[in-house]
């Protein structure tokens, strides 16, 4: 199993050139969101398979930005970010997690989570160094770990609730363990690591003497239990890298505005790599993410409200359609084992149902280090308007059978 054919294979390469690249990413391929989004294009299929909403960022939060480009903030930001951006996410992550951090010395501002990851990575991590992830991992933590050397190590959650396997954390986790990167909510599964995995987890880091890396953009879409950051847990915030992102809470994917929250002695590594992959980041975004983390608590209320209507409808209509579908407790990803409808693997049924049914959706395979891990799963997400949702139900009840 490789991967799925687009436009973007060796053979449509038009220079007859053999393609370089630098062996440190040799085994990845074009990323599988870059390689759906193409094929629902090509074959006018519905897309929900990258996520990304189809409707658009509130106008208060876009209104500040065309005021902030207006009146000429234009030019590049302060590296680690604009002031009262810094101030802004200390004060959301003092009103969601207790802690109070300090904007000037423990707040990054870097181009999205992704780039948070990579400078939390690259600034914090040695060639060699090992590095723990929970599979189905997304996709860009393991690319990224590469770039760095790292040793990647994996320990997988399963279906039906993808609970963490403790005794197998605990078999992996040593003293050569240089850190975790946890996500939670978690893409793609959408399970939330509950407080007894967080607590095992963070005894087992302090122990050790682990760093941990959490990636949580998904925390504001936390449906079925309350979103926990490791960093709240006693002990933990002196080794822990908190990192989220505007792009989902808002509904503004392309701004790619990120941070990564770390005590002084972390923070130094992020910056530090942060400084040299892009210095700063786009400077007009930074005062309108200023204002829209300062959105009164209606705004977060009613975007978990529209949230959850949307999943019942989805979760809804992939039961009717013949999926066993496994609970989804946050983010904006749901995934289903697509056996019943005897295609070979998560490959083979994301390629018919986007050919033949018209639908997009993710393979999980991809987020393993062992593929065959994933090869019955695939990931739907509905980040969508209802119409679209129900549209891609009615195309897969009529064309999809068992
Ligand atoms: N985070 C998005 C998803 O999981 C994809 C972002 C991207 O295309 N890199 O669908």
């Amino acid at each position: 199993m490789s991967t799925v054919s687009t436009q973007n294979d060796k053979a449509t390469h038009k220079t007859h050139q053999p393609l370089q690249i630098a062996k440190r990413l040799e085994k990845f391929q074009t990323t599988i969101f870059t390689q759906m989004s193409l094929l629902a294009i090509k074959h006018g299929a519905i897309n929900l398979g990258q996520g990304f909403p189809n409707f658009d960022g509130p106008e208060f939060v876009k209104e500040a930005a065309i005021q902030a480009i207006r009146d000429g903030k234009n030019q590049y930001a302060r590296g680690y970010g604009v002031p009262d951006l810094n101030i802004a996410i200390a004060e959301r992550f003092k009103k969601d997690t207790g802690l109070v951090v300090d904007p000037e010395k423990e707040v990054t501002v870097t181009s999205g989570c992704t780039e948070a990851i990579a400078a939390t990575v690259l600034g914090l991590i040695n060639p060699g160094d090992e590095v723990i992830l929970f599979a189905p991992f997304y996709d860009s933590y393991e690319a990224t770990l590469s770039m760095a050397g790292a040793k990647v190590k994996s320990i997988t959650l399963r279906p039906p609730n993808f609970a963490v396997p403790i005794e197998e954390f605990k078999s992996t986790i040593s003293k050569n363990t240089r850190a975790i990167l946890l996500n939670t909510p978690h893409n793609p599964t959408g399970k939330m690591f509950t407080r007894e995995e967080l607590d095992c987890i963070a005894s087992l880091c302090i122990e050790n003497d682990v760093l941990v890396f959490t990636d949580e953009v998904y925390d504001k879409l936390a449906f079925d239990m309350e979103h926990i950051s490791l960093a709240s847990l006693p002990g933990m915030f002196e080794r822990t890298v908190t990192m989220n992102s505007l792009g989902k809470t808002f509904s503004l994917t392309g701004w790619k505005i990120g941070w990564a929250i770390a005590p002084p002695h972390l923070s130094w590594g992020v910056r530090q790599a942060h400084a040299y992959l892009t210095f700063s980041t786009a400077h007009p975004f930074q005062y309108a993410a200023a204002v829209a983390l300062r959105a009164a608590d209606s705004y977060y209320a009613e975007l978990k409200r529209d949230y959850m209507a949307k999943k019942a409808i989805l979760v809804e209509g992939l039961k009717a359609v013949g999926f066993k579908v496994f609970p989804s407790s946050g983010t904006y990803f749901v995934v289903v084992d697509h056996t019943p409808f005897g295609l070979e693997n998560d490959i083979a049924f994301c390629e018919y149902l986007v050919k033949e049914v018209g639908v997009v959706a993710i393979p999980t395979s991809v987020f393993y280090l062992n593929p065959e891990e994933g090869k019955n799963l695939v990931r739907f997400t509905f980040c969508k308007d209802e119409q679209t949702i129900r549209s891609a139900v009615e195309r897969m009840k009529q064309k999809l059978r068992k």
